[in-house]
């Protein structure tokens, strides 16, 4: 396989007891790729993204993430789980934002940006310091480094947010609707944010109702419907000319 895959799902199945959520994605992402996954509520978008991010552990099919397969490692034929501090390794090259920023409400901007690298990573205080200044100017929030969350708005939140997932030199990153919890008046800051980091080649798959960003900045769409990718292409493709009556209903509800 192309070292150049970052994601690759093969048939990926998951349920919870009975219910079956994942019922066999299967899609690829690229080095340098923006995949936005869309679709109804309730379709397995987050559960998907959790495998990803080894934070559920598939049943079926086969999950390839950065060159490894997530959960497990393969000797020949067999399958070995991985052990703890193996799945903490392959974490830690995934930077993941959630939509509610989950950021220590006992910590500055800057200390939850530089907490990663220097407990994670081993990363010496000044070098973290001096690398989370950075990051916070990129996200613009340089002159809010020492402000503790409760004092900033949703907007900024989830700008420390992203800017805590890159401390961390991720690979890959992923995003959970990172703007729907955001009034909208402050979704444009943050979508701004996502665009540079596209623009920087940064390799994402990002779950989003926000259909202008992913038409101006995705590379690929997928259709996630019932725990199955329904369909898949091109923005224009997708989201301008969709194949399937299911992915014409949703655009239609959520345009
Ligand atoms: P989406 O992000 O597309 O809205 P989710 O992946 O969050 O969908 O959820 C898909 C379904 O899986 C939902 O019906 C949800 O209730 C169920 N689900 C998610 N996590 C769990 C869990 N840990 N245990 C049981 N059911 C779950
Ligand atoms: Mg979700």
């Amino acid at each position: 396989m192309s070292t150049d895959v970052i994601v690759r799902a093969e048939q990926v199945t998951k349920s919870f007891g009975d219910l079956h959520i994942l019922n066999g994605i299967d899609l690829q992402v690229s080095r340098g790729e923006v995949l936005c996954i869309i679709g109804p509520s309730g379709s397995g978008k987050s559960t998907f993204l959790r495998c990803i991010n080894h934070l559920e552990k598939i049943d079926g099919g086969r999950l390839i993430v950065n060159g490894s397969l997530v959960g497990y490692r393969e000797v020949g034929e067999k399958l070995y789980e991985l052990p703890d501090r193996a799945v903490c390794a392959e974490r830690s090259n995934i930077g993941m934002v959630f939509q509610h920023f989950n950021l220590f409400a006992h910590m500055t901007a800057l200390e939850n940006v530089i907490e990663g690298p220097i407990q994670v990573k081993g990363v010496g205080k000044k070098t973290a310091i001096k690398q989370g200044l950075a990051l916070l100017e990129r996200v613009g929030l340089g002159h809010r480094a020492h402000a503790y969350p409760r004092s900033m708005s949703g907007g900024q939140q989830q700008r420390v947010a992203i800017a805590r997932a890159l401390a961390m030199e991720p690979k890959l990153m992923l995003f959970d609707e990172p703007t729907s919890a955001l009034d909208p008046e402050l979704v444009g800051e943050v979508l701004d944010v996502m665009k540079d980091l596209a623009r920087s080649g940064m390799t994402m798959v990002v779950v989003t109702h926000e259909m202008g960003f992913a038409r101006e900045v995705a590379d690929g769409i997928v259709f996630i419907d019932q725990g199955r990718v329904l369909e898949a292409g091109l923005p224009e493709q997708v989201l301008g000319n969709p194949r399937e009556e299911r992915t014409k209903a949703f655009l239609s509800a959520v345009l």
